[in-house]
């Protein structure tokens, strides 16, 4: 029996990630990437892996929960079947309380995965300029190396038979009536059962002909990456200015900032000289610290805050996976099992803030 195929547009970790999990459904996978995989804001990410301090921001956001217990599993599946790693530890997030009122009110969420920290209890502390009342650790929290990420799914998709075209931009879907068939590149016809459009910022192009007003815009964010001073701890530090998220390279990646409507993904000086100034003013210490790189990249960002994710109303064969915002890198797994189980009939009353049936 024909399997059935699927062409997905995007080789960001939303695109990649659902090919891997199409792929070892039985799929047969095409994905296209205009670029080289992870070459839009996948690869630009911090690679914070904030579960649990994410669900204290969204109450009730039960795909955090779900997402947690996902991500590292996928991760381990994924390295034993590669062989290679993408510095995933789960080091946990410290996020630095200001006012005293905060911490006694963080008291009381004290449990299994969060804890209050007193200041004294962070000998880094004393480096640390603003006012610090006291700090919320979460401890199963992590981090990821998103451009190494990126190199494993790519080997994985490859070893796994996905065909992956690169450096190929798709034009425009293919149509035919209230059906999407496939979509046309610069210079082939790709047809598949599903066409599944996962192109990021970008997305809204393609369905933009198809009168699809995809509610996703850009905002751009910009990183500093510096090296790590002897004293930092070993855990992500979450301040009201910024986060700095210690790798095992034995740097420091500190962002991000939030700019809205900004297409272009290029670091400028001022986001540079913004997020240097943060840290410095934080942490006079660093100011000697070389700089290393900095860089930008466009999160698709949608406007109540959720990814539109699945089928959408009026199309048959259309699919989409787009509007990650921040949390793509974390969301992206837990994405790619939404989307296959919705692909195949199955759902659950908690993905209805998450459907692409909300675009209609
Ligand atoms: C500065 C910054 C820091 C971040 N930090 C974190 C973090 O710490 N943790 C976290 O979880 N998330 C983080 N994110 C968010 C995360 O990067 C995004 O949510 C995620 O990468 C979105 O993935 P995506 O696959 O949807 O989009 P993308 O990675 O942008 O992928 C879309 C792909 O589609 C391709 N494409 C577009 N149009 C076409 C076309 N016509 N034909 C073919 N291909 C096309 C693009 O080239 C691109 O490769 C951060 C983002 C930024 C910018």
């Amino acid at each position: 029996m024909r399997s059935a195929t699927a062409v997905i547009v995007g080789g960001g970790i939303v695109g990649a990630a659902l090919a891997w999990e199409l792929r070892q459904a039985g799929w047969g996978v095409t994905l296209i990437e205009k670029d080289e995989i992870f070459a839009g804001a996948s690869s630009r990410a911090a690679g914070i892996l904030g579960f649990d301090a994410e669900a204290l921001d969204k109450p009730g956001a039960q795909w955090t929960v779900d997402a947690r217990d996902q991500w590292f599993a996928w991760y381990d599946n994924l390295q034993e079947f590669t062989g290679l790693s993408a510095d995933v530890e789960r080091v946990g997030i410290l996020r630095v309380l200001t006012e005293h009122e905060d911490v006694a009110s963080a008291l009381a969420l004290s449990g299994p995965h969060v804890r209050v920290v007193a200041r004294d209890a962070m000998p880094w502390a004393d480096r640390y300029r603003p006012p610090m009342a006291g700090a919320l650790f979460f401890a199963h929290d992590g981090r990821v190396d998103p451009r190494r990420l990126g190199r494993m799914l790519e080997r994985a998709l490859d070893l796994s038979g996905v065909r992956i075209i690169t450096a190929e931009p798709v034009q425009t879907l293919l149509t035919h009536g209230p059906r999407v068939e496939g979509v046309v590149t610069t210079s082939e016809t790709l047809r598949g059962d599903l066409t599944i459009v996962a192109a990021g910022v970008k997305a809204r192009d393609l369905l933009a002909p198809l009168d699809i007003a995809l509610p996703v815009k850009p905002v751009r964010g910009q990183i500093i990456q510096v090296e790590q001073p002897p004293w930092w701890p070993p855990y992500v530090v979450e301040t009201p200015e910024f986060y700095a998220v210690p790798r095992s390279d034995k740097t420091l990646v500190v962002g991000s900032t939030w700019e809205e409507g900004v297409e272009s993904p290029t670091a400028t000086l001022e986001g540079v000289s913004s997020l240097s100034r943060s840290l410095q003013e934080a942490f006079p210490a660093l100011s000697e610290a070389p700089l290393l790189q900095a860089w930008g990249g466009v999160r698709p960002v949608s406007e109540d805050g959720w990814p539109f994710l699945g089928p959408v109303a009026g199309w048959d064969g259309l699919v989409v996976a787009v509007g990650h915002g921040a949390h793509g890198v974390m969301w992206a797994p837990w994405t790619a099992m939404v989307v296959a189980s919705m692909i195949e009939g199955r759902w659950d009353p908690s993905w209805d803030r998450v459907t692409a049936r909300r675009l209609g």
